[in-house]
């Protein structure tokens, strides 16, 4: 399916200009540096229901400041082929979607082959945003990435003491009692999926409670056997002290 870009689906971190938009779209932007085309696509992708993931990377060049081309998350991109995934389903749907963007030189020599350099649109972005699988289903939005501060949300369920199916349960009445559209419950944006929380939940309670296995199981082991070592020495001083004493 081919998805149409218009202006509403652009970041508005940024100005933008829509050079061509048929089976590929291009787009001008007032982008500087790696960290502006992260950004970008980061708001891209929320507004527009997809993920991407990055292919490669080039930091400068003679003729660039940097480059960065992004493939669909359902490409087939170190994945293993549909039919061989015995784990469950696959994400692999071989979709040829891409984003590839370009952070031009601001030179005498760009800014005569390239209007756009004087205005201060360095930024050049070519989306094929043709995709061989559905966008809006409940099924695709499961697997997109929820943010930092729905994250953030479940952290502060599991400070209160709730376990991940506590919080997710809690977090589903939220949404209810909110009037979040029915649709909105099969978007991992807002509603994470059982394995994401659970992956919150490990890496937190790795953080505040420390691990249930490993190294740091094993420094809190040695730990009470130095204070009950210590205890018994106690012990043992008071009976010494006890029999001299008498
Ligand atoms: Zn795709």
């Amino acid at each position: 399916m081919n998805l149409s870009i218009n202006c509403d689906d652009l970041p508005s971190s940024f100005k933008n200009i829509i050079v061509k938009n048929c089976s590929i779209t291009i787009v001008r932007s007032n982008l500087n540096d790696m960290h502006d085309i992260g950004k970008w696509v980061a708001e891209f992708s929320t507004k527009t229901n997809t993920r991407w993931n990055v292919r490669t990377t080039v930091p400068n060049g003679k003729y660039i400041q940097c480059k960065k081309n992004y493939i669909c998350h359902h490409s087939s991109h170190h994945k293993v082929d549909r039919t061989l995934n015995k784990k469950g389903q696959s994400k692999n749907t071989d979709c040829k979607a891409s984003i590839k963007i370009v952070v031009k030189v601001d030179t005498v020599s760009t800014r005569k082959s390239d209007p756009f350099v004087k205005n201060n649109y360095l930024g050049m972005i070519t989306i094929s945003n043709t995709h061989n699988h559905n966008i809006n289903t409940a099924e695709a939005l499961r697997y997109l990435n929820p943010d930092i501060h729905l994250r953030k949300t479940f952290e502060e369920y599991f400070y209160d003491g709730m376990t991940i199916s506590d919080a997710l349960r809690y977090h589903e009445s939220i949404l209810t009692m909110s009037n979040t559209p029915i649709e909105d419950f099969a978007n991992g944006r807002i509603n994470p999926t059982y394995r994401c929380v659970q992956n919150w939940h490990d890496q937190w309670r790795v953080l505040n409670l420390g691990p249930r296995t490993g190294q740091g199981v094993i420094m809190v082991i040695k730990y009470l056997c130095l204070i009950i070592y210590i205890k018994n020495l106690f012990y043992i001083y008071i009976i010494i002290i006890d029999v001299f004493c008498d």
